[in-house]
């Protein structure tokens, strides 16, 4: 691990758009331009994580803005022949400040394990960039009461490789079954898991008032307001709601403007 620092190092409020595989260059130029010319309260912090194609245009149009600029995954390779990969590197070079790593489609749809999710967010460190792993359980795990040990093992495997820089990343909590299902964990099961996120990475010597935990999971203008207010609860990953922009702003209204505390 290289000594570079990423801009992680606070417990914050955070709310993060996930465009996943949609978007073109026009309707980017709408989004973007919405949420830069939209008022908002200095408390929360926001990204989005664009397709690769578009960072050069999501760059230039985020210019000066206090969004940040994120990827949905980086290779946990440095460089070499690994075609359709793209590194934590080039990643840096268009400025940005975060990549998803360990996505629940990514693990399930492109067999990432648990220690390639590790490696990928230690290229991230490196370079720079704070990752924003994420973890979460199936419908099935939860239904056979295997959620503490399944985001246990999840997030072992990244604590143990990163070690003293675990702080520097984001956590994101997105149970599989909620991701785009219109149906979100209630704030309880969300605060449940958050709170065990936590304290096991307090257990790896994580220090709890560096570390930023986010929900994800069919997060909405509806519900954000009760699961933000679950003071385990940093913010959000927001997929399908991220693509509008009235809904996007609505959901980063409902923030919680939190001073760094553990
Ligand atoms: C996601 O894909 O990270 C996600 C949270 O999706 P959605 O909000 O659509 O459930």
């Amino acid at each position: 691990m290289q000594g570079t620092a990423a801009d992680a190092t606070a417990r914050r409020t955070l709310v993060v758009g996930n465009w996943k595989m949609h978007g073109d260059l026009q309707a980017n130029r709408s989004l973007l331009q919405a949420l830069v010319a939209a008022p908002r309260s200095a408390g929360c912090e926001i990204g989005v994580c664009v397709p690769f194609p578009y960072l050069a245009q999501a760059r230039e149009l985020l210019a000066g803005s206090a969004i940040a600029l994120g990827a949905q995954d980086c290779s946990m390779h440095q460089q070499g022949a690994y075609t359709g990969e793209v590194s934590a590197r080039m990643l840096r070079e268009f400025d940005c400040r975060y990549v998803l790593v360990g996505h629940s489609e990514r693990r399930a749809l492109h067999g990432e394990a648990d220690a390639m999710v590790a490696a990928k967010a230690e290229r991230a460190l490196d370079c720079g960039i704070t990752p924003i792993v994420c973890v979460g359980e199936t419908g099935a795990q939860r239904e056979a009461g295997e959620t503490d040990a399944v985001i246990g093992m999840q997030l072992d495997a990244v604590l143990n490789l990163l070690g003293s820089h675990a702080s520097r990343m984001v956590l994101a909590y997105e149970p599989v079954w909620a991701i785009g299902s219109g149906r979100s964990a209630s704030a309880a099961q969300a605060q449940q898991v958050h709170a065990l996120i936590r304290s096991r990475a307090v257990h790896h010597g994580v220090d709890p008032r560096e570390l930023t935990i986010l929900y994800g999971g069919s997060v909405n203008p509806g519900n954000a307001g009760e699961l933000f207010g679950q003071d385990a609860i940093d913010g959000g990953l927001v997929g399908g709601a991220s693509l509008k922009a009235a809904d996007f702003l609505a959901i980063v209204a409902a923030a919680p403007s939190r001073s760094p505390t553990a």
